[in-house]
C-alpha cells in the first residue's frame, strides 16, 4: 500500500506571521557604528540569540562585515555560536563562568569575562591545571553595581599580580548604566571611574561603550565598542533621532473580518465594547508569539498604511483590530497587516507596551516564518 501523502504547508502559509530580518540593514548599521567610533573597533553583542534575530545567521554576517569580537552572556550560548564563527574571532562570555565550567570554556576556545576575584581564581587554577596561559577579559564595575570587580578588588588584583598568573588579560571593560540617557551625569562619572581603574592594567586594550555610549559625546570610545541594540535597529539614545536602519519587520495576515454591532464585546473578558457599529479583523499573532499582552486596548497595527488600534485583549495566538475606518478593499482574507515596519518601529511598540525595544526583540516568537534578506552585493 502506498504511503499516505502528507502535505506539509509551505512555512509562509503555515505560520501566523512573517518575520523579516534585513541583513543588509544589519551590516549598514555595523558600518555606521564603525564610522561613528573609529579608530575604535566595533564588536557585536549577540547574546540572547542576537536579541532574538538568530545568532547563527547574524553573527557570521557581522563577521563578514568586519567584526571579530563577539559577546554572548552564557557558556551555553558560546557553545552554540562557536561552530558557526569563522576564525579569526574572539567569542566572549559576559557573565563569566560558573564554578566547574572552566574546562568546557577552554575546550570551546571562548574567552570569559571575569567579574569577581572568585572567577579570576577559578580561571587561574584552570590555567595551572592545563599548563598554559588562558585569555580573559577583566570587567570592572565603574558604577552600575551589577557585574564586574568592585574598584577595591580591582586594586587588590593590580597590587598582587600573582593572582593573575597564567591569565593573559586581553581586554579591560566596564558597562554603562545610563548610556541611553545622554543627559545623565552618571555617564561622566562612570567614564572618569573607568579611566582611573583601567589604568591599573597598563597596556591592556579597553572597552566601555555600548550602543548608547557609542553616541555619547565626550565619552571615551577606547579600543573596542560593544553595541547590541543599535546593530538591530533600536534607538541608541532616548529622546534623540534614531540614526540606525530598521532591521526587523513583522507582517501578519487577516484571518477573519466581522461586523460587530454596538454594545457587543470583543475578545477575552469582552473588555472592548463600543456604542457604534465596528468592523473587527482578527490576525494570527498573540502573546505566545511574543506580542505583549500589555498591548491589549493600547497598541496598534497598520493596514495599507492606516493605523488600526488593537481592540480588546491580546490572546495567545490571535488578536483583534478595529478596522472600521479601513477601506474594505484592504481587508481581504489573507490581506497583510504591519506589526513592525515602516509605520511602526520596535521603539514604537516598546513605548506602547511600556517596555524597551530590547524586550520586544528578545521575546520575538519562534513560530514566525523567518526570512533573511541577504547583504546586497555580498
Ligand atoms: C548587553 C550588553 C551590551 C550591549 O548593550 P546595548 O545597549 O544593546 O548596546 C554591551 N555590554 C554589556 C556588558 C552588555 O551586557
Amino acid at each position: 500500500m502506498a504511503a499516505a501523502q502528507i502535505l506539509i504547508p509551505d512555512i509562509a502559509d503555515g505560520a501566523g506571521a512573517r518575520l523579516t530580518i534585513d541583513l543588509d540593514a544589519l551590516v549598514a548599521n555595523y558600518r555606521i557604528l564603525a564610522a561613528q567610533v573609529a579608530p575604535a573597533r566595533v564588536a557585536a553583542v549577540v547574546k540572547a540569540d542576537a536579541y532574538g534575530l538568530g545568532a547563527a545567521i547574524v553573527a557570521p554576517a557581522l563577521w563578514r562585515a568586519g567584526a571579530r569580537d563577539f559577546f554572548v552572556a552564557h557558556l551555553g550560548e558560546a557553545a552554540l555560536l562557536a561552530p558557526v564563527l569563522p576564525p579569526p574571532s574572539r567569542l566572549h562570555i559576559l557573565n563569566g563562568l560558573m564554578p566547574g565550567a572552566e574546562a568546557a570554556c577552554v575546550a570551546l576556545g571562548a574567552i570569559p569575562v571575569l567579574n569577581s576575584l572568585d572567577q579570576v581564581e577559578g580561571w587561574a587554577r584552570a590555567a595551572r591545571r592545563i599548563g598554559r596561559s588562558l585569555p580573559a577579559v577583566m570587567q570592572i564595575d565603574s558604577g552600575m553595581s551589577r557585574l564586574g570587580l568592585p574598584p577595591a578588588d580591582a586594586e587588590t588584583l593590580a597590587a598582587d599580580p600573582a593572582r593573575l598568573a597564567g591569565i593573559d588579560v586581553t581586554l579591560v571593560m566596564s558597562h554603562l548604566a545610563c548610556g541611553d540617557e545622554p543627559a545623565s551625569p552618571a555617564n561622566a562619572a562612570q567614564g572618569a571611574a573607568f579611566a582611573r581603574l583601567a589604568a591599573l592594567f597598563p597596556g591592556v586594550p579597553r572597552s566601555l561603550a555600548n550602543s548608547g555610549g557609542a553616541f555619547l559625546p565626550g565619552l571615551g570610545k577606547y579600543d573596542l565598542v560593544r553595541p547590541g541594540i543599535a546593530l538591530y535597529g533600536g534607538a541608541p539614545q532616548e529622546g534623540l533621532a534614531n540614526p540606525m536602519w530598521p532591521v526587523v519587520a513583522l507582517e501578519a495576515r487577516i484571518v477573519q473580518v466581522r461586523d460587530v454591532p454596538p454594545g457587543v464585546g470583543v475578545g477575552y473578558g469582552l473588555t472592548s465594547v463600543a456604542d457604534h457599529p465596528r468592523r473587527i479583523a482578527t490576525i494570527g499573532v498573540g502573546y505566545a508569539d511574543g506580542w505583549p499582552r500589555r498591548l491589549g486596548g493600547r497598541g496598534s497595527a497598520f493596514i495599507a498604511g492606516q493605523r488600526v488600534p488593537i481592540a480588546g485583549r491580546v490572546s495567545m495566538d490571535s488578536m483583534t483590530l478595529d478596522v472600521t475606518d479601513v477601506p474594505p478593499a484592504a481587508l481581504g482574507y489573507g490581506a497583510p497587516v504591519e506589526l513592525i515596519g515602516p509605520h511602526q518601529t520596535i521603539d514604537d511598540v516598546a513605548r506602547d507596551a511600556e517596555t524597551i525595544a530590547y524586550e520586544i526583540l528578545t521575546q520575538l516568537g519562534t513560530r514566525y516564518a523567518r526570512d533573511y534578506l541577504p547583504v546586497k552585493g555580498g
